[in-house]
């Protein structure tokens, strides 16, 4: 596992990067906000450079690359469509406090709203900034391939997402991705509706891939991927 690599996006907003996967950190007036914890490593470390704030960490789903450094820190926040994969795969999970659609999370400087976008995983959510005009997205809005295979996914209910955000639109100006690039426009979430709606009616040709040991297709259109059985 490599170190994590810290970048200022902008005033009190961190990108924490580590391989191919990347987490935010806020700081907020008195509080600060990581969203997700990377692979695992000594991540709090890093994030006590950039601040000596209490820490509250949100994760935008429970897959492995999201939730690696969790035990680090004392208020974990996650969908409880999460919990049960979250605990299927830790032994010693940590204690996680339920966040819901529409809660909002208010670091004085910076608010963010939960939105529950289904899909990828059954309680993946993205994080809107109003004001700021930015929304988090997770793993459900990159320019690399999206995991649509194993346990939970669902092409129906990640449609059903992209719409909604869709419906946001107007809301934001930007997303940050957890994967590929850092940052992504907004226009992105109609070509994953529509890519994924022409993967599920096999109109886009899959090229075989093995991954986590098993044989998966790349479905790659219009510059946005996923990978599915
Ligand atoms: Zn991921």
């Amino acid at each position: 596992m490599s170190e994590y690599k810290i970048l200022k996006i902008a005033e009190d907003f961190y990108s924490i990067e580590q391989d191919f996967v990347r987490c935010f950190l806020l700081v907020g007036e008195k509080e600060g906000l990581l969203v997700d914890t990377g692979l695992g490593g000594n991540l709090k470390e890093y994030v006590e450079e950039i601040t000596k704030l209490p820490i509250k960490v949100i994760f935008t789903h429970a897959d492995g690359d999201h939730e690696g450094a969790a035990g680090q820190f004392e208020k974990c926040l996650m969908h409880p469509s999460e919990f049960d994969y979250y605990k299927s795969k830790n032994a010693g999970a940590v204690e996680m406090d339920p966040i819901w659609e529409g809660d909002t999370i208010d670091l004085g400087n910076y608010c963010l709203e939960v939105i529950l976008i289904p899909g990828h995983t059954p309680g993946s959510i993205a994080l809107l900034e109003r004001e700021k005009r930015f929304l988090i997205g997770g793993d459900s809005i990159q320019t690399g391939s999206i995991f649509m295979f194993g346990n939970g996914r669902n092409f129906d209910a990640f449609r059903a997402s992209m719409m909604k955000l869709q419906g946001l639109r107007e809301c934001f100006d930007i997303v940050f991705a957890s994967h590929g690039e850092l940052t992504v426009k907004p226009d992105i979430v109609e070509q994953l509706f529509v890519v994924a709606g022409k993967v599920m009616k096999r109109k886009v040709e899959g090229k075989p891939q093995i991954l986590h040991n098993r044989t998966v297709n790349c479905y790659e259109l219009d510059g946005v991927s996923f990978f599915a059985e």
